[in-house]
Parts: C-alpha cells; structure tokens; sequence
C-alpha cells in the first residue's frame, strides 16, 4: 500500500493481488469479463514478488548513520516493508549473517583492524552481498575513525580504522555524517527498484579518501567550482563557508566525512566533458 508498492508494482509488472485473487470457479456457461481474464490468465497460481534480502551490517561508528535512518519516521515502513531483511544487529535477534546469498548488504562504520571479528565479517559480507553500500562517512571514507589512536576504555588495542572499501571491493557509496534522512530513502528505494540512473552519483569511487581538501584539488583548482556554496550546506561542523563566491576550509573542523564532495554538482560529473565546455 505504501509508495514501494506502487513502484514495485509498476517496475516489475507483476499482476496485483486484486487481480490474482480473481475467482478461479466461473460458470463454464457464463462469459467471462473481458478485462479480468486478460489481465490474469493463469487462474489460482500466487504470484509473489520476491523481496531483495537486506543485511544491515554494522561496524566502527557512532550509531549516527542508523538514527538518521530511522529519522525517515513512517517512510521508513516503505523502506523495511520494501526488503526482506535477514541481519540487523539492532532490530534482530540473529547474531551472525545467515546462510546462503544475501541481495543487499548496507554497511556503516569503519573496519577496525585490529578486531579479528570486524575484518571477518566484512569479508563474509562481500563474499555473501551481491551489492555492498558503504553507508554513511565512517564505511566510506573512514571519517572521525581517522583519528582514532587507540585507548579507548573498553578495547584500549583498537586503533586503527579503515574505510570498508580497504578490505573489500564496494559497489556503491552514501557520504555523509551522517547521510541525511531523504538521501538515504531515495537510494534504498532506488536500490531496491534497480533504478541505476539514480544510482549513478553513488557508483562512482568516492570512497576512502574524501576530504574537505578534495574540493580543492579537484574542483576548486581545476576552475570547475560554480561557487553554489552546496558543500558548505553539506558539511555537518562547518568546517566550509563560502567567502567571495567559493569555498574557505577549516581544516581542524574537517572530520572526512566526504559529504562536501559527494554533493559537489561538480564533482560527479566526467570531468573531460567539464573540461571540454570550459574550454571551449
Ligand atoms: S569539509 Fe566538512 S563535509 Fe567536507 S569532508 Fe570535511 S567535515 Fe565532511
Ligand atoms: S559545491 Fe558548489 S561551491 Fe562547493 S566546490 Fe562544488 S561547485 Fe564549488
């Protein structure tokens, strides 16, 4: 009933349910309605439109990612009711990945390299994942576990973090610290309905290193920034502001979220094609 539904229905072309449970014992005599014998002709069988199986994979963070997630109040039921999900350390009861193929694995939160279990389970994942999403800045660049030194009372050994995509190979990426609620709907929905053309931004490598300093090097410095001020909105401590029509970065504010280049209009695009209408 939700909007997953409706985009379900429509993407898969699959017959609704009002439609399958159309009555199978019509009179031989009668004549059966026109539309409805078009639309179904194969009479009692239950068609079922699989749901992507969904593991939500957490390692090194704060939490952050998951609350913004559950910021999408109720249209996270579309997002839940829209896949199957098999793993969730905060919602389940299932402590290890199941058996068998999983279609989708959203990961949040660095990998800690000196925890054994982390660095197993993010290479389970990939094994199991036919889509693994780097979800939120600590899977995908690292973020504020850049600085980590260790010491931390609980597990005073763990100090060094990595990005996810230094262990594994990562298909898609959701910068930002955390990703904002309306991001993340749309992607899960765009994943879950395969719709790539949405998906785009989010494909390209922008994992594992971004920082407020790349909007220098590749946009600032390449004549490519527009002066939009986007990445200032973007940057969650206001290590950006814009001062006579670009970017000025505070880089002790900088906590490598990658959201500033993620959000960059400039910075998905194919730089050759930018280049060549700059120069021309
Ligand atoms: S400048 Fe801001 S948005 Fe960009 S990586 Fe640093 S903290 Fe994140
Ligand atoms: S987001 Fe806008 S202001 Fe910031 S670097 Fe990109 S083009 Fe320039």
């Amino acid at each position: 009933m939700g909007l997953l539904d409706k985009i379900l229905g429509k993407t898969s072309g699959a017959p609704s349910k009002e439609v399958t449970a159309a009555p199978t014992a019509a009179p031989v005599t009668k004549a059966p309605e026109p539309v409805k014998q078009e639309v179904a002709p194969k009479k009692s069988e239950e068609v079922k439109v699989s749901k992507p199986k969904l593991a939500y994979v957490h390692l090194s963070g704060c939490t952050g990612c998951l609350i913004s997630l559950s910021d999408n109040y109720e249209k996270l039921l579309d997002v839940l009711g829209a896949v199957d999900q098999v793993y969730n350390l905060t919602l389940m009861d299932q402590r290890e990945l199941p058996e068998g193929k999983i279609d989708i694995a959203l990961v949040e939160g660095a990998v800690c390299l000196q925890d054994e279990h982390s660095v197993h389970l993010i290479k389970e994942t990939r094994e199991k994942a036919g889509l693994v999403i780097a979800y939120g800045g600590c899977a995908a660049t690292g973020c504020v576990t850049n600085f980590c030194r260790g010491g931390q009372a609980n597990q005073p050994q763990h100090e060094s973090f990595v990005p996810i995509n230094r262990v594994i190979k990562v298909d898609a990426y959701i910068p930002g610290c955390p990703p904002t609620p309306e991001i993340i709907y749309n992607v899960a929905i765009a994943a879950v309905t395969g719709d790539m053309e949405y998906l785009q931004p989010f494909l390209a490598d922008k994992g594992g290193y971004a920082c407020g300093c790349d909007l220098f090097t590749k946009i600032v410095e390449n004549g490519l920034c527009i002066g939009c001020g986007t990445c200032a909105s973007s940057c969650p401590t206001r290590a950006l502001e814009m001062q006579f029509g670009r970017p000025s970065l505070n880089n002790t504010r900088c906590v490598k979220c990658g959201a500033c280049s993620a959000a960059c209009p400039r910075s998905f695009l194919p730089v050759s094609q930018i280049e060549k209408k700059l120069m021309v």
